[in-house]
C-alpha cells in the first residue's frame, strides 16, 4: 500500500464550560463534543524522494510547515524514523477558522492515515497522546463519536451521542475569529451561568433533544457575540425557523441548530444562504476519522 483516502471529520460543541487556566497558560475544560458528517477529504501518497508537499483547493490555509497536517507529519517521521516524502492533498469543506476544529481534525486523520500507511500498528490511545503535542482538540478528533472532554480538553469520556434523527443546521458566517483572542477574554471566575453537563449528557442518554437543545450553553459565545452580532441574528433566524434550540460552536463564529424535522432545516438553509454561503444540514457521526471511506 503506498496510498490512502482519509474522511476528516468536524466537530461541534453541545457545550463548553470553563474552568479556569493552567500555568502553561492552557484553559482547563468542560465540554461535550459532537462529531458530524461534514469532512475534509485528504489524500495521501508517497513520494520517491524525503519531501511533504501539501496541496489544497483552500486558500485559506497554509500549505508550508504552518499546516497542522506537515506537523502532523513531521512529528511522526521524527518519532518513528521514517525518511519517506509524502504529496497530500487536502479538500476543504470544513469551514475554516469556525470552532469546528478543521485544522485539529486534518491532524488527526493524518496520524491514524500515517499508522496504517506505514505499517505502525499503535494503538488510538498511544496516537491520541501524540496528537495532544500538536493540540488539545486532536485526541478528540481521534477517537470521535460524542464524549465529554475535561481537563485542556483530552480527557475522554465516550457517552450518549444525539440521535441520527436530529438535523444540525450549521451556518459559518464570513468572519474571522482567533480561538487564542477569546479564551484571553474569559475568567473563569466571572463566568456567572455554566452549562449543566450532568443534565446534558442525561439528555443524550435518553434521547431528549428538545430538552438538551434547551439547556446547552457556550460560556465563550458571549464573549464573541458582543464582537460580531451577526452570530446572535443567526441564533435567533434559527430559533424562529423551528430549531429546537441554537448555539455557537467553539470560539465561533460558526452557529448550528438542532431539528426534529429535516424539512425545517432545509427551509431555514435556504432562508441563511442567502447571506452566509457556508450553511449545510448534517447528522452526527459516530467516528472522527474514515479510513479509504
Ligand atoms: P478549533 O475549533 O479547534 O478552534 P477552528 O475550527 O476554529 O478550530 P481551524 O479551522 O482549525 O480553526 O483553523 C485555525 C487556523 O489554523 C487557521 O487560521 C488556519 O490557517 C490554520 N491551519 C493550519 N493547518 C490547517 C488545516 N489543515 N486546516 C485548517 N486550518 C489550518
Amino acid at each position: 500500500m503506498n496510498s490512502i483516502k482519509l474522511k476528516s471529520r468536524a466537530k461541534i460543541n453541545l457545550s463548553i464550560d470553563v474552568l479556569g487556566k493552567r500555568q502553561d497558560g492552557y484553559h482547563l475544560v468542560e465540554m461535550i463534543m459532537q462529531t458530524i458528517d461534514l469532512y475534509d477529504l485528504i489524500e495521501v501518497k508517497e513520494r520517491q524522494d524525503k519531501e511533504i508537499i501539501i496541496k489544497s483547493n483552500s486558500n485559506e490555509i497554509p500549505l508550508d510547515f504552518n499546516n497542522l497536517v506537515y506537523k502532523a507529519v513531521d512529528l511522526m517521521k521524527n518519532t518513528f524514523n521514517v525518511d519517506k516524502g509524502l504529496d497530500i492533498y487536502i479538500q476543504k469543506n470544513i469551514p475554516v477558522a469556525a470552532g469546528m476544529a478543521g485544522g485539529s481534525s486534518n491532524a488527526a486523520a493524518i496520524l491514524v492515515g500515517l499508522n496504517k500507511l506505514w505499517n505502525l500498528n499503535l494503538t488510538e490511545g498511544h496516537l491520541e497522546e501524540i496528537g495532544l503535542k500538536l493540540g488539545a482538540d486532536i485526541p478528540f478528533c481521534i477517537s470521535g463519536g460524542t464524549a465529554l472532554a475535561e481537563g485542556i480538553g483530552e480527557k475522554l469520556t465516550s457517552i450518549e451521542g444525539l440521535s441520527r434523527d436530529v438535523s444540525i443546521l450549521v451556518c459559518k458566517p464570513d468572519l474571522f475569529v482567533s480561538t487564542k483572542e477569546v479564551y484571553e477574554c474569559i475568567d473563569s471566575k466571572e463566568i456567572n451561568k455554566r452549562p449543566n453537563n450532568k443534565l446534558l449528557i442525561e439528555c443524550l442518554k435518553n434521547n431528549q433533544t428538545k430538552k438538551l437543545a434547551e439547556n446547552m450553553f457556550n460560556v465563550l459565545e458571549e464573549v464573541t457575540v458582543n464582537k460580531y452580532p451577526v452570530i446572535q441574528r443567526i441564533k435567533d433566524t434559527m430559533i424562529n425557523n423551528k430549531a429546537l434550540g441554537a448555539m455557537m460552536s467553539g470560539s465561533g463564529p460558526t452557529v448550528f441548530g438542532l431539528y426534529e424535522n429535516r424539512e425545517d432545516a432545509i427551509r431555514c438553509k435556504s432562508i441563511l444562504e442567502k447571506q452566509f454561503k457556508q450553511t449545510f444540514v448534517v447528522v452526527c457521526e459516530e467516528k472522527g476519522v474514515e479510513v479509504n471511506g
